[in-house]
């Protein structure tokens, strides 16, 4: 093994892991998220015109100039939220790099970071590339009084994981895997931990415009004392369906972007220019797209979750992102990593385990987390053949 000891404990993320398994068998993939159809046409026109225009060569270090001026517009009409497009915004090359650049430039070796479970893998790596530590915290079940289950936060689990040696906490919500948007309770939670602790919160806010059922996405940068303190992350992935042009962005106060800065411009300096400058374009330009993006999004959850529960699957609803989370314990299922192994062969449908988006394995081992990302017919065709899992 030449592998540093710090990154043996990741393998290959179980994303690519379950799409190559469902290549090698033509089985549907409901595993990893992207969507399986194109963004605003307008947005691919300035990708092309920018590049035949010699949009070609290295941006500046923080990135378009027009970009960090469309995302610092988008974050004040969305949420009221004041950056400076010549300081508080960082263009990075996705989300991903935003996360880690994030942990590397502002976590010390040997400082704690509290990750919330189940947890998107790259935020495990993120923090064991620093040298850092991380805490995590499940996710609880809660019935409401209507009866249904949600995740929340449980504020003696995180209270508890909050040690002297804690620096940041990683909040993604709209959150993956589980579909869930915590509620004003959870977001108000961190933030008294943050300012009572003096910590930063590192907001994975990809999905912000994937909401559904009426809800709005409330960025915890805005509770009162909270931009200081926070890096906000998103990106143009999942909002614009360009989950392969790896355009990302955080907004930050000025000496949070530095800290980020410092540490993302030894990964990679700069992103793609043309695709910058196109979702420049698309932030500004195609707002209809963000309207209807969702509605859609809605009804293949809908779809989804009608096929899963007619299965025989326990589903829990989602409230947000590419994602709905089943329990296959109903069809007699405890461990649904061998079930999402063997699925694409025996059933030809692709899914992934919750499991290995966590620390307890045991807690979420019979969760299957399934993506509604896909062109209606996939989505149909995935629940037709779903259905030889009934016993
Ligand atoms: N955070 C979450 C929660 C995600 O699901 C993803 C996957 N798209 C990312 C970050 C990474 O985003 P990007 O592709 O922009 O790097
Ligand atoms: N965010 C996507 C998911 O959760 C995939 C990202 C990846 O493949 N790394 O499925």
């Amino acid at each position: 093994m030449r592998t540093v000891a710090r990154l043996q404990p990741f393998r290959s993320t179980i994303f690519a892991e379950m799409s190559a398994l469902a290549a090698r068998t033509g089985a549907v993939n409901l595993g990893q998220g992207f969507p399986d159809s194109d963004g605003p046409q307008g947005m691919l026109d300035a990708a092309q015109k920018a590049i035949a225009s010699g949009l070609n060569q290295y941006p500046p270090g923080d990135g378009l100039p027009e970009l960090r001026r469309a995302v610092s517009d988008q974050v004040r009409r969305e949420y009221s939220l004041e950056y400076d497009p010549d300081g508080d915004v960082l263009i990075t090359v996705g989300a991903s790099e935003g996360i880690a650049a994030a942990v590397l430039g502002l976590v010390e070796p040997g400082r704690e970071v509290i990750l919330i479970e189940p947890f998107y893998d790259s935020y495990a790596a993120a923090v064991a590339l620093a040298g850092a530590r991380r805490r995590v915290v499940p996710l609880v079940e809660q019935t409401t009084q209507d009866g249904v289950v949600r995740y929340v936060l449980d504020p003696d689990l995180l209270r508890a994981a909050v040690t002297p040696q804690t620096a940041a906490i990683i909040v993604n919500s709209p959150h993956n895997p589980t579909g869930t948007v915590l509620s004003a309770a959870d977001l108000n939670l961190v933030a008294d931990l943050c300012r009572e602790h003096d910590l930063i919160a590192i907001t994975d806010e990809v999905y912000e415009y994937l909401l559904f059922d009426g809800r709005v996405q409330h960025p915890i940068a805005a509770l009162p004392g909270m931009r200081e303190r926070t890096v906000r992350i998103s990106s143009a992935a999942k909002t614009f369906n360009v989950t392969g042009w790896k355009v990302g962005w955080i907004t930050a106060p000025r000496d949070l972007v530095d800290a980020c800065r410092a540490a993302k411009q030894w990964l990679t300096y700069t992103g793609a220019t043309p695709l910058q400058a196109a979702v420049a374009h698309a932030l500004d330009v195609e707002r209809e797209w963000l309207r209807t993006v969702p509605v859609a999004l809605q009804g293949a959850r809908d779809l989804l979750t009608t096929a899963l529960v007619e299965v025989g699957f326990d589903v829990h609803p989602s409230e947000g992102t590419y994602f709905v989370c089943a329990d296959a314990r109903p069809l007699g299922f405890t461990d649904a990593a061998t079930l999402c192994l063997e699925m694409p062969a025996a059933v030809g449908v692709a899914a992934v385990p919750v499991s290995a988006l966590a620390d307890d394995e045991d807690r979420w081992a019979p969760i299957v987390r399934f993506a509604f990302s896909k062109r209606p017919e996939v989505i149909r065709e995935g629940a037709r053949r779903l259905h030889a899992l009934r016993r």
